[in-house]
């Protein structure tokens, strides 16, 4: 199948002949290598997903929403649509203005703008009567949960793939090819769980309840296990990619693209340079935090990287090249698919207006596509990043189990409502990508304007 399940056409691409990679980021998990999510809370605490603002609820019975495309040319080649140095847009169709012109600082000040709390997004007053319905049958679900379902599991998991870690070091020091593949193996699945689940559990503070908690987690799992910092990781993840999801020029996901790549080597050769490409983007966050921070960040990066470096050459016998070799391949195991799950669960979807944005339940039922279970994936990277990644920007508090839980409510709940639920599946969206790289991946996406339950 070459186009996810859903019942709203997909806008096509505009050609953007001169777009320039945005500078600031790499991508975090979800949401970039480490992907992309951000900081602890060094000054603030870590946010959790901001809701959208609205002015006035939506009608229960509401009309089906109408996709209507703007009126971009398909294919001008004019440039009208431009994304300068600065991280600017603009896009000008049929003689007005539909984009906003942001520069980063601005997105930043958006962005600090609009994050509210976790417990805000619970008791948010004037939420849209849509969103309103459906949280409340989550939130009863979660009630009903015990610990072990609303964070346990996943705490297992993460424990486990710490377990993991003995028996690996042990098995890249053995002198037969089969031992030392399965020391990779386990390496590379753990060092996955630890730093793209894990990472992205305790970006959103879902590994505890206690704030002070919340952040020694960020910082352990973010900056020494994945070596990013944290802060930037939040920022970018839930305060930019989660607040404004496919929202051109503040979360469109484009950090994500490099356009001036052929799509073969975008595909399946740049994702290997994940482990060095990480640590250089890092560095270059660190700009402009204060020394203190920042010495902090490093320390804790350094920690992560040495120890692991230090552990291959006493425990598992590698010489210094050797053991650094060893490192970039178990980090590099999962790079692959990690680029292309953030990639296939939004690119090609509706793109809106920051000026124009839709509610959020709308926002994310169009901006966000579910990928089918793939067990391999679905317990490295959690369920909230594969195959319940809708729930998760729905509901990004809960816990992956949470979300696998609470799947059926969501998804019976859209299409109840006539509203998309997106799912595809992982090689039919490879294949989509690869096919049209260019419409998807180099040009400008289209804003796309959601009328009939606005
Ligand atoms: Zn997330």
């Amino acid at each position: 199948m070459e186009s996810p399940s859903r019942r709203s056409p997909r806008p096509d691409g505009v050609p953007h002949p001169d777009r320039v990679p945005r500078p600031d980021g790499v991508p975090h998990p979800d949401g970039v290598p480490v992907p992309t999510e951000s900081p602890v809370p060094t000054e603030s605490p870590i946010p959790t997903e901001s809701p959208v603002p609205t002015e006035s609820p939506i009608p229960t019975e509401s009309p089906s929403p109408v996709l209507m495309e703007s009126p971009i040319p398909m294919d001008t080649g004019s440039g009208d649509t431009r994304r300068s140095r600065t991280g600017a847009v603009t896009a000008a169709a049929a003689g007005r203005t539909v984009g906003v012109g942001l520069s980063v600082e601005s997105r930043d000040r958006v962005c600090e703008a609009r994050s509210p709390t976790e417990d805000s997004l619970w008791n948010n007053a004037p939420e849209e009567a849509l969103m309103l319905q459906l949280r409340r049958a989550v939130q009863e679900v979660v009630k009903q949960s015990s610990w072990w379902e609303r964070r346990g599991e996943d705490c297992c998991i993460l424990g486990a793939a710490f377990l993991l870690l003995p028996p690996a070091f042990l098995l890249l020091g053995s002198a037969h090819l089969p031992g030392l593949c399965a020391g990779v193996l386990l390496m590379g699945v753990a060092h996955a769980v630890i730093t793209i689940k894990g990472a992205h559990l305790a970006s959103h503070g879902g590994l505890s309840q206690s704030r002070a908690w919340a952040r020694v987690w960020a910082v352990f799992f973010i900056e020494v296990c994945g070596c990013f910092p944290a802060q930037a990781a939040v920022q970018a993840h839930v305060q930019m990619h989660h607040a404004h999801t496919n929202v051109l020029g503040l979360g469109d996901s484009s950090l994500w693209k490099l356009p001036f790549l052929p799509r073969a080597v975008y595909l399946f050769v740049a994702p290997l340079a994940l482990p060095v490409i990480t640590p250089l983007v890092a560095l270059a966050h660190l700009r402009g935090r204060g020394a203190a921070a920042g010495s902090r960040t490093v320390a804790m990066m350094a920690l992560g990287l040495l120890s692991q470096y230090w552990l291959l050459v006493r425990v598992s016998g590698f010489r210094a090249p050797g053991a650094l070799l060893c490192m970039l391949l178990c980090r590099a195991l999962f790079s692959i698919p990690y680029i292309h799950v953030n990639v296939f669960q939004h690119v090609g979807l509706p793109v809106f207006s920051p000026s124009r944005r839709p509610r959020r339940i709308l926002q994310m039922s169009h901006g966000v596509l579910n990928l089918h279970r793939i067990p391999l994936l679905d317990w490295t990277f959690g369920h909230s990043l594969i195959s319940c990644h809708v729930e998760h920007h729905l509901f990004p508090f809960l816990s992956d189990h949470m979300c696998l839980k609470v799947k059926p409510v969501v998804s019976r709940f859209l299409m109840e409502k006539q509203l998309p639920y997106q799912e595809d599946g992982y090689l039919s969206r490879l294949r989509l990508f690869y096919r049209r790289y260019q419409e998807l991946m180099v040009l400008a996406p289209p804003i796309t304007e959601l009328v009939g339950v606005q």
